[in-house]
């Protein structure tokens, strides 16, 4: 357990639990992805605040102001936090946290999330808790260790709990019909030696990895960066489905970074995950293997990824693939 005291006044009374939701948003767009947050902060009971910070943010905090059990919704209107720089945006989160006497913030535990909450953290003097799948209690949390083979059970005494929540174990909140009051947030402006210049997004026009309700997963036995492209593309073209890779595939160069499931890769919870020539190693089962109907393609009928799988096929995947293609086809 982690037990741990610190330094801040103790905030007392149940009755004053209250949270902090943070929102993420890109250029005005909110991601419902990050509403995971409010789902797990409505879990924990009190009043939901959202909180949202960047450059023209009120389009975005006026639509999470309808979702479903936000009371109020903190915006910051300022182009220095657009990028979500940590730097920048770690004091900026930390005094609204202040300011608002929360006793819970939650974040997603997105790449955001990740480099975000750590340093908030840090400066309320407080330890972060991770990846959070359930909560128990207001001071008890429950959490993946060992790649998801255990499942550890989290005690914060801390006054201010700062938590990442997995956000493929909390629905994202839903509904149009809130109406949470949207508020200035308070906003420190302090200047930071980091300076955002440049990024480069991949784009697609396939469904995004993380929230898809299907996903096509390729690995190693598709031996070559072309033969990924010819097999997996069109089958996941002919389902609807994103597109997911193991780390070899992705370490010999056959699909792109942000394709990667697994332990140091995205989470995963589809509907329908098919793995087409991926082993099964514990380290990509810790990315998928929650998912609701998991499907593999494996020449190797003794291949670990059969333990898991709710529906096997024992084949070539350069032959089945295409066949099932084919038959999927409209
Ligand atoms: P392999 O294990 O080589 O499996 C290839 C499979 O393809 C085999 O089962 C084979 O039978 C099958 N095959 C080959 N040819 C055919 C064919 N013609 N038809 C049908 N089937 C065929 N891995 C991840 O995926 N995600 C992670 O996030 C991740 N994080 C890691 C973190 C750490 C710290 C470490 C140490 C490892 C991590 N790994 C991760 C790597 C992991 O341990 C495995 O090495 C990796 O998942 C193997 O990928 P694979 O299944 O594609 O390749």
């Amino acid at each position: 357990p982690l037990l741990r005291r610190s330094f801040l006044p103790n905030l007392g009374a149940r009755s004053l639990l209250s949270t902090l939701a943070l929102l993420e948003q890109r250029g005005g767009q909110l991601n419902r992805g990050s509403l995971s947050a409010v789902s797990a902060a409505k879990k924990l009971g009190g009043p939901v605040h959202g909180f949202l910070a960047g450059e023209n943010v009120t389009g975005a905090a006026e639509e999470a102001a309808k979702v479903h059990g936000i009371e109020k919704i903190l915006a910051v209107d300022n182009e220095a936090y657009e990028k979500g720089l940590p730097e920048n945006f770690a004091p900026l989160l930390a005094e609204n946290i202040k300011k608002g006497g929360y006793t819970h913030v939650i974040a997603s535990h997105t790449a955001f999330g990740k480099n975000l909450m750590p340093r908030v953290a840090a400066l309320l003097d407080l330890q972060q808790i991770s990846d959070v799948v359930d909560i128990a209690d207001e001071s008890s949390f429950v959490r993946p260790i060992y790649a998801g083979n255990a499942i550890a059970t989290v005690e914060s005494m801390d006054p201010i709990k700062v938590i990442t929540i997995r956000g493929t174990a909390f629905p994202a909140s839903e509904g149009s019909s809130g109406t949470a009051a949207v508020v200035k947030g308070v906003d420190p402006q302090q200047g930071s030696s980091t300076e955002w210049v440049s990024e480069e997004l991949t784009k697609s026009d396939r469904p995004e990895l993380s929230t898809a309700s299907k996903v096509v997963s390729g690995g190693r036995g598709l031996k070559s960066k072309q033969d990924f492209d010819n097999v997996i593309l069109p089958l996941a073209d002919a389902l609807g489905a994103a597109v997911g890779a193991s780390r070899a595939a992705v370490d010999s160069g056959y699909a792109d970074n942000s394709l990667q499931v697994g332990q140091t890769g995205k989470v995963v919870a589809p509907q329908l995950y098919m793995a087409v020539g991926i082993s099964g190693a514990i380290q990509h089962l810790a990315g998928m293997k929650d998912s609701k109907v998991i499907a593999a393609i494996n020449k190797d009928a003794d291949a670990p990824i059969f333990q898991v799988a709710d529906v096997g096929l024992v084949g070539d995947l350069f032959q089945k693939v295409p066949e099932l293609t084919e038959k999927l086809k409209p």
